[in-house]
């Protein structure tokens, strides 16, 4: 890991606050980093200071002046020679992910893939920042619609996305001719470090104006302050419904826009006509990858009464399958869990289903021993359980899955939507009824609804993003690009008279 950190500009002592190529100086508190993967301290990251946060401010502000005059496809190239960059720090920046936060080589390298497609995404995107024309009913006039830029967007980040979420913005509002600054998670600044040195030089090579691209570091406290500033007009959250709802509260009382990304309590439906091959590996897949710690992990199962046993059994066997372990070593399934207090979080949620009189069909546990030093691998497990326990309502971050029994579809669906959060949601079923049953406006409330696809992961190409408590945002593909700017309406008058709207007359 040494040469990684030492190729990657982060070993030792870093300075976390970054207008774009420069590092500020500062007092703030140095936060030592250590590896869920074996408890080693990996550097340290100098949070940003209350100096040094203003000096970020003034700058973005400074930076948004001549970048928002950049033709889009000129900040499109940017962005293009930033996704080569990433390309050629692909391996590292993974491997480091993967160090860092915990989750497997192959989702380490993934992420930066993310990263990679929504360059490429982004480019294309920077000549298709449409408006639309629309026909006036006065003559001699003329009306269209343009978007622009909207000015300092904010972006807090979670530990279990270290990169790829900040890159979902980022990217798209550089397009769109903002400027960013970015606060990742506090449990996983180093991999923001990492991304603020490869992207630097693009920027410097382009003589992007210092500004453009800004990193502060910092926990909680931080993230409150960028909700209260009045000078960013997007704040994009990604983390916990308790966050969102503080920052929603924060922004919202000073009329800013907020991009919220936060639970899931996702759940996979399998009927008695699915296939129970894909089933079994999707729902195995989605409920123990990343251990747990995905936004979109399968949490509950919603399994028909007629096939449940068979499920049931199928999955107690493939769980005796998985290896936990390190995850920079490929021949493991399961990682870590970010902290020790995330390891309490996960034993205290088994604890209360027992209570709430649920069954572990698959029991949990933390490893301990040679290769668990750390304290933070658990055993994925698995639990009998009914849909209205507090705990089956919430989403804990770790490896738990939930079994539950339904018999008609509709109470299938029901008990699927009868959870506060709404990000995805799957079907495993070959029956066209069902399958469109699921995706009618009767049917998931998610903002992500799949058919013979697990809950876990997305493609870039979609908006990504869910209802209720998971705070209704989209990123990423799609329409997307539209939350980083403001639509305009313009009407242009090019004949002799003035003619007034719905015929009102008005003479002197
Ligand atoms: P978290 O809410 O503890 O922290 C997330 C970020 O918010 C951190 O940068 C943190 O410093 C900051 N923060 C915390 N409280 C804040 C406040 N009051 N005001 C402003 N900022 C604040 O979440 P986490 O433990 O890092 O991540 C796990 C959570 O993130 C899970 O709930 C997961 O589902 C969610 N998540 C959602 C998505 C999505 O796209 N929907 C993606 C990834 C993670």
């Amino acid at each position: 890991m040494k040469d990684i950190l030492k190729q990657l500009d982060i070993a030792g002592e870093n300075k976390g606050t970054s207008t774009g190529t420069e590092w500020l100086p500062g007092s703030g508190d140095l936060l030592q980093i250590k590896s869920p993967v074996d408890g080693s301290p990996i550097a340290t990251v100098q949070q940003t200071d209350d100096k040094n946060y203003e000096a970020v401010m003034a700058k973005a502000a400074e930076a948004f002046a001549s970048w928002r005059l950049w033709p889009a496809p000129k900040r499109g190239e940017v962005v293009r020679q930033v996704g080569e960059a990433l390309r050629n720090h692909k391996e590292a920046l993974g491997k480091l992910v993967s160090y860092e936060m915990g989750k497997s080589l192959q989702e380490g390298y993934g992420e930066v893939q993310e990263m990679i497609d929504i360059c490429d995404f982004a480019v294309g995107l920077s000549r298709q920042l449409y408006g639309l024309t629309i026909h006036s009913e006065r003559a001699g006039h003329r009306m269209y619609e343009q978007w622009h830029p909207l000015g300092t967007v904010g972006i807090i980040s979670a530990f279990n996305f270290p990169v790829a979420v900040w890159s979902w913005n980022a990217m798209l509002a550089w397009v769109c001719g903002d400027v960013c600054i970015w606060k990742p998670s506090e449990k996983t600044p180093l991999s923001a470090v990492a991304c603020q040195h490869i992207i630097s030089k693009v920027f410097q090579k382009n003589q992007v104006p210092e500004g453009v691209c800004s990193l502060v570091t910092g926990a909680r406290a931080l993230g409150e302050k960028l909700a209260a500033d009045h000078r960013i007009p997007l704040l994009s959250a990604t983390g916990s419904t308790r966050m969102g709802k503080a920052v929603a509260a924060t922004v919202g009382a000073r009329l800013g826009k907020t991009l919220l990304e936060l639970g899931g309590n996702n759940a996979i439906i399998i009927t008695p006509e699915a296939d129970l091959n894909i089933a079994i590996i999707g729902a195995v897949f989605g409920a123990v990858g990343t251990a747990g710690q995905r936004c979109t992990t399968t949490r509950r199962l919603i399994i028909h009464a007629s096939v449940y046993e068979t499920v049931k059994n199928k999955l107690a066997a493939a769980y005796a399958q998985l290896r936990i372990g390190n995850p920079l070593d490929e021949h493991n399934h399961v990682g870590p869990l970010i902290d020790k207090a995330a390891v309490q979080q996960y034993l205290s949620a088994i604890e209360k289903c027992k209570t709430e009189g649920g069954n572990f069909v698959v029991e949990g546990g933390v490893l301990e021993g040679a290769g668990y030093e750390s304290g933070c691998y658990v055993k994925p497990c698995i639990a009998e359980a009914q849909p209205h326990y507090e705990i089956v309502q919430q989403e804990t971050f770790a490896p738990i899955l939930y079994l539950l029994k339904y018999n008609t579809l509709e109470e299938a669906i029901a008990i699927q939507n009868g959870v506060p959060q709404g990000l995805s949601s799957s079907i495993m079923t070959l029956n066209l009824r069902e399958a469109e049953t699921f995706l009618s406006a009767a049917g998931s409330d998610c903002g992500i609804a799949n058919v013979n696809i697990g809950t876990s992961g997305a493609e870039i190409g979609g908006a990504f993003g869910g209802e209720k408590e998971t705070g209704g945002g989209r990123e990423s593909g799609s329409d997307a690009w539209r939350n980083y700017m403001r639509r305009q309406t313009n009407t242009i008058n090019y004949s002799t008279a003035l003619p007034l709207a719905q015929g009102i007359k008005f003479e002197l």
